[in-house]
């Protein structure tokens, strides 16, 4: 199964997607963590990247189409996997429903959550410098303040997790992203979930979105 979620940065994408993909055992294809893997192989492409995202622009297209590209390629994509973070425009989408990953995606899920619930989300959000892992300084805080409990390393806030920078991100998918639901649902591909609930809750709205698609 070929699924993309599709949702505001801070809605949970990458956490529902690491279930869903443990639920079907497919890939969690993150164009975010394939950027940041390219960044540090220090490709030309990746540091290319990764000065758009220091400065908390979004990588123009054909940088990540390029990336995931090669990534579906791959022999664990055969059966399936799952996109989260791309498509993020127009641009994107049509070239994903032509051919950039075989027949195209076989669902959308989109995770809805208000405006005002992502701020407070994003506003605590904490990445590990050693191996990426987020927290939350409320819901999903480290043991030790400030330190990885995985691998110990030092916590930081990403320039993009800062509440002005999260602003113009929320008001850049607005404007880029959010015209994919209709892009989608005309397709019939489209389905949408509360956001809001509890994680477990989300999980189970997601599974069962993507349990239904032949209805
Ligand atoms: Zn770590």
């Amino acid at each position: 199964m070929r699924v993309a979620l599709l949702g505001p940065p801070g809605c949970g994408k990458g956490t529902q997607g690491e279930i869903v993909c443990k639920q079907l055992a497919i890939p969690h294809i993150s164009s975010g963590d394939l950027l940041r893997q390219a960044a540090r192989s220090g490709s030309e492409l990746g540091l290319a990247a990764n000065e758009y995202m220091e400065r908390g622009q979004l990588v123009p297209d054909e940088l990540v189409i390029g990336l995931i590209k090669d990534r579906v390629a791959q022999q664990d994509c055969e059966a399936g996997f799952l996109l989260d973070g791309f498509p993020r425009n127009r641009e994107q989408a049509e070239k994903l429903a032509k051919g950039l990953v075989g027949d195209g995606l076989d669902r959308v899920v989109a995770i809805e959550v208000s405006e005002p619930a992502l701020v407070a989300r994003l506003g605590g959000r904490r990445t590990c410098k050693g191996c990426g892992r987020l927290y939350h300084v409320r819901w999903n805080p480290p043991k030790i303040e400030g330190r990885c409990d995985a691998c110990g390393a030092e916590l930081y806030t990403r320039d993009d997790d800062r509440e002005a920078t999260i602003r113009e991100r929320l008001e850049v998918y607005r404007q880029r992203t959010e015209p994919l639901m209709d892009f989608y649902a005309q397709m019939g591909l489209l389905r949408r979930v509360d956001g809001e609930a509890a994680p477990a809750e989300v999980s189970k709205g997601v599974l069962a979105a993507l349990d239904g698609r032949n209805d």
